[in-house]
């Protein structure tokens, strides 16, 4: 149980900036939804209200039925993947131990966590002779692909991804998508993912959400439908 469920939620931030404008939208559970428009209509606000980074001013959000205002965002972030564009990880730490991150944080014990996370590095189609290296010495795709293998060490329901392939190359961004489709079709995670390009939504998304200016949604569809308004 990990649909996520917007109603009537809006953002306004400290300096009166709306940045998200009364969404109501039902993600269901083990979708591939992407949130897709511009720069600067909602879309990342929208995606950190999720794991409560970000509060909303007004309206509810639910994930598995849940109303997370009252689950408390620690537990609630154990179940939530994230990816973001710059990976976002730790550099004195190696690869290995950057994937088992999370692992270790819930208790797992050091030997246990570094072993599944050689497994998750070959399913993100990391070579595990890159384990000892650290992120700088690392290519970008490389070093998607570790947060990637991060955000999924653990096996949370949700998958949150911002951007997380705007700064590769397009070679490596399109291997990197393609990749994202063969684990979707094997993991069945409910993924919600941010782009400002319509063709990787397109491509990836099975559900496709449409942002426009003052972060008003004005679609939300699967890709045949979005294409064809
Ligand atoms: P997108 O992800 O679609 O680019 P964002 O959600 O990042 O959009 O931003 C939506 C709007 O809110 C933009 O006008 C942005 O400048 C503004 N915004 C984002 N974060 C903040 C913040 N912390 N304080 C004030 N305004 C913000
Ligand atoms: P991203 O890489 O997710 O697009 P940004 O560079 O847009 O991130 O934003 C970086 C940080 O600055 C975020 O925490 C965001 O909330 C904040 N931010 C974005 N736009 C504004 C704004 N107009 N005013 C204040 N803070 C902002």
């Amino acid at each position: 149980m990990s649909d996520i469920e917007f109603t009537g939620v809006s953002k306004t931030y400290p300096d009166g900036t709306t940045a998200v404008h009364d969404l109501s939208l039902r993600i269901e559970s083990g979708s591939f939804t992407v949130f897709v428009g511009p720069s600067g209509c909602g879309k990342t606000t929208s995606m950190r209200m999720i794991n409560r980074m970000i509060s909303p001013s007004v309206g509810t959000i639910t994930v598995g039925g849940q109303d997370i205002s009252r689950v408390d965002p620690v537990k609630l972030r154990l179940g939530i993947g994230y990816v973001i564009q710059s990976a976002g990880l730790l550099p004195h730490r190696t690869v290995i131990d950057n994937v088992a991150t999370v692992p270790v944080l819930r208790g797992q014990s050091r030997r246990a966590a570094r072993q599944a996370a050689l497994e998750v590095m070959d399913r993100v189609g990391l070579d595990r002779g890159l384990a000892q290296r650290y992120p700088a010495q690392l290519s970008g795709g490389q070093q998607q692909r570790v947060g990637v293998a991060r955000a999924l060490a653990d096996d949370p329901p949700i998958l949150l991804m911002d951007e997380p392939f705007s700064a590769v190359d397009p070679v490596v961004r399109t291997e990197l998508q393609n990749e994202m489709l063969r684990l979707q079709a094997e993991l069945h995670k409910t993924i919600v993912f941010v782009t400002h390009d319509i063709d990787e939504a397109i491509k990836l998304g099975d559900h496709i959400a449409v942002f426009g200016p003052g972060g008003h949604l004005q679609q939300h569809d699967v890709p045949r439908t979005v294409l064809a308004q």
